[in-house]
C-alpha cells in the first residue's frame, strides 16, 4: 500500500485540514510556504494523467474549500500537481499541492536553460 494510501488509513498520522467520503487534506511535512496543504482523492490514483473527469469534478470545490478554510482565497494562492520523473513526483499517488500565505516565487523550474530550445 503505497504511503498516502496509509495515511487515508490512518495508519500513519497526519494533520489533517479538511476531509469528506472521497478526498483528504493534510498539512505537507516538509512545507514550501507558510501554507502547504496537499489534497488527495482517497481512492488510489497515480497521477493527474489516469484521473478521471469525475474525481476532478470533486477535487476543484474541494481545492477552493481548503484555500477559504486556510484564508488564501482572496490573497491567492497556487495549485501544483507534479507527473512522473520529468514532473518530480516523490510520492506515486494523485496529490496536489496548494501553496500560499506569502507572495511566491516563480523561477528555476528546469535543469535545462528554456533559451536554449528557443
Ligand atoms: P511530490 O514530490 O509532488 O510527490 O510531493 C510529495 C510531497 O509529500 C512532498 O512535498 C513531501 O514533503 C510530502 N510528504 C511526504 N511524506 C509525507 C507525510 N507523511 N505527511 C505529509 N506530507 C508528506
Amino acid at each position: 500500500m503505497c504511503l498516502f494510501c496509509k495515511i487515508v488509513n490512518k495508519e500513519i498520522p497526519s494533520n489533517v485540514v479538511l476531509e469528506n467520503d472521497h478526498f483528504l487534506a493534510f498539512h505537507d511535512i516538509n512545507p514550501k510556504a507558510p501554507v502547504h496543504i496537499l489534497a488527495i482523492p482517497k481512492v488510489h490514483v497515480e497521477s493527474f494523467h489516469e484521473v478521471s473527469p469525475e474525481i476532478m469534478a470533486g477535487m476543484t470545490p474541494f481545492i477552493q474549500e481548503i484555500a477559504r478554510e486556510t484564508g488564501i482565497d482572496k490573497s491567492g494562492y497556487r495549485v501544483i500537481t507534479n507527473i512522473g520523473e520529468d514532473g518530480g513526483q516523490e510520492v506515486k499517488h494523485l496529490h496536489f499541492h496548494i501553496l500560499g500565505g506569502a507572495k511566491l516565487k516563480w523561477e528555476h523550474f528546469s535543469d535545462a536553460d528554456p533559451k536554449d530550445f528557443i
